[in-house]
């Protein structure tokens, strides 16, 4: 389907397509397999200005918005999706920095990500704060000139390869959500170090550990944005960041489709090519409808949020759940038409199979995605 992009997406599309089909998808198998983090790959990206996309120009980015940032994802998560997730958590990682930093953290942190010289995360997640992220436990105590941190992360993607990471402490308890505020940790602050990494059912290239932080001091100007604002720089954050996993998800049903049908074109049984059984066809047509349904969704939604800033919530909850729920599925498909083969290691179907449910998790699951459509919807109807 032709959606009518300019020529500076198209280039976008270009660049990061050759980047996914020459450098992710020869090594993706591999990377899988060793848990290796695409460092080189992700270096590459980088010197293709691709970090610096959605960033504003005036801190060396190229000034795009959501929408641009989605092309680029789609293609990687075509290609693979833990490539994609490292690239997309760069990304979360600086957000809160663009949305309440203030302009001198701006300028130490963004020019430098854009460059390719620094490496981001975003630490929000503990052991007993999930979904329920107001549970969080770590704290930030002010302290004569720094700020001492205390607590452990959970499952932070980019952990231990990050130079910097954008995580929310609780500074007021007594004021509960209203209590948390967000601030920078570089790698190698006194008393901040990671855990091992983490072994995973899929997306292996990305790097999952702990972040820990015993007694951890800070300068003071490393808070983002004023104490108390934690949770409303997180809410945003995810907000604008949740089309990107709609995107890493049509991109994904994308590769399993492109994949179901090579095969069924080439695999004779009853003396013929899969591909002319109806019952075949249409497994394939209903991927296709849900590759395509999902991408005009993510597109259109990631126009709208570049177009109102303040109305992100629920389209970009729709995005994200659309489109990670289609590719479960998509990937399970493309699995079942290529039969015994979909499930062997050496096709790619089952790791996009695998890779797929991290999609319905993370960043919000797809059950807490659907309760704030509801809430919205509630409102709206008032
Ligand atoms: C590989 C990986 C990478 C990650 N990367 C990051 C990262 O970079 N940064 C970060 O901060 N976090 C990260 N996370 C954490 C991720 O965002 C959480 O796992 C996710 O938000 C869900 O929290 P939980 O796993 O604790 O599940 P829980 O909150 O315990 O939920 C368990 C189940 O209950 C359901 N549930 C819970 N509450 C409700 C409710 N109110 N209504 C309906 N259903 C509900 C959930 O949908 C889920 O199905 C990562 C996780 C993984 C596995």
């Amino acid at each position: 389907m032709d959606y009518f992009l300019t020529e500076e997406q198209q280039m976008i599309v270009d660049i990061a397509a050759q980047i996914s089909d020459e450098r992710i998808i020869p090594r993706r198998a591999e990377l899988d397999e060793s848990h290796t983090f695409p460092r080189e790959i992700l270096n590459e990206m980088a010197r293709a200005d691709l970090f610096g996309i959605s960033l504003p120009e005036e801190y060396g980015g190229l000034g795009g918005g959501c929408f641009d940032i989605v092309l680029a994802v789609e293609q990687f998560g075509r290609g693979c999706v833990g490539v994609g997730t490292a690239f997309a958590a760069n990304y979360l990682g600086c957000f809160p920095i663009l949305l309440g930093g203030s302009d001198e953290m701006k300028k130490r942190y963004l020019p430098q990500v854009v460059a390719g010289e620094k490496f981001a995360a975003f630490g929000l997640t503990e052991a007993n704060a999930g979904s329920d992220a107001s549970g969080i436990q770590t704290t930030a105590v002010a302290d004569g000139d720094e700020w001492v941190l205390n607590g452990t992360k959970q499952w932070i993607t980019n952990g231990g390869e990050a130079d910097f990471y954008s995580i929310v402490a609780m500074t007021d308890r007594s004021k509960g959500p209203r209590g948390a505020s967000m601030f920078v940790v570089e790698a190698g602050d006194p008393g901040f170090s990671c855990g091992p990494k983490e072994k995973k059912m899929g997306i292996r290239a990305s790097a999952t550990t702990e972040l820990i932080f015993k007694d951890c001091r800070i300068p003071k100007d490393r808070i983002i944005g004023r104490a108390g604002t934690g949770f409303i720089t997180v809410m945003k954050t995810l907000d604008l960041s949740r089309p990107g996993i709609g995107a890493l998800a049509v991109g994904l049903g994308q590769g399993a489709l492109d994949e179901a049908v090579r095969y069924a074109k080439q695999r004779q049984q009853f003396g013929r090519p899969i591909i002319t059984f109806q019952a075949v066809q249409h497994l394939l047509a209903d991927m296709a409808i849900g590759v395509e349904t999902a991408r005009a969704m993510v597109y259109a939604g990631a126009r709208h949020i570049d177009a109102h800033p303040k109305q992100m919530s629920k389209v970009s909850a729709i995005c994200k759940t659309f489109a990670t729920d289609m590719a479960m599925k998509v990937t399970t498909d493309a699995v079942q038409v290529m039969g015994g083969y979909g499930y062997m290691c050496e096709y790619p179907v089952e790791k996009m199979m695998r890779d797929a449910k991290i999609l319905q998790i993370y960043e919000g699951s797809n059950q807490i995605q659907r309760n704030v459509i509801g809430q919205e919807l509630n409102r709206e109807y008032a």
